[in-house]
């Protein structure tokens, strides 16, 4: 907790309770949650907070870079504790997403391809994962 308070104030954001109850989820929920899923699971232990409260803080976190987010399937975005650059594995079978290393793409960030700039690169892979091969079995 008291960790978390200060990756906040690093990022000049005052680490108000609900913040800090916001991204320890996260921090222990590296399952990409969406809004819906973080909301649900913090309003029995938070009767106070809001969805839009929860919603803008997100907003906020992802702004100011202290998390990362994806949209991976359809439109619904979901939520990343790890902001660093790293690709994911999506299960077609679970549909759980899973971090797994930074796998290094040919167009590195600052190439022109075709005249235009390359700032980012968002990798991932589906598949089925290891937990599911194994019930396949
Ligand atoms: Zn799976
Ligand atoms: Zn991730």
């Amino acid at each position: 907790m008291e960790q978390l308070q200060k990756r906040l104030k690093e990022m000049d954001i005052r680490p108000s309770y609900h913040r800090v109850k916001i991204l320890e989820y996260l921090d222990k929920h590296r399952t990409h949650p969406t809004v819906d899923q973080i909301y649900e699971a913090l309003k029995k232990e938070l009767p106070t907070v809001s969805k839009t409260t929860v919603y803008n803080t997100l907003e906020l976190f992802q702004k100011e870079g202290v998390i990362g987010n994806l949209t991976i399937s359809g439109s619904e975005t979901r939520y990343d504790f790890e902001s660093k650059a790293h690709s994911h594995f999506m299960c077609k079978k679970c549909g759980k997403i899973i971090d797994i290393e930074k796998v290094d793409c040919p167009c590195e960030n600052n190439k022109i391809i075709k005249g235009n700039r390359i700032d980012e690169v968002h990798l991932y892979f589906k598949g089925i994962c290891k937990n599911c091969l194994k019930e396949d079995r």
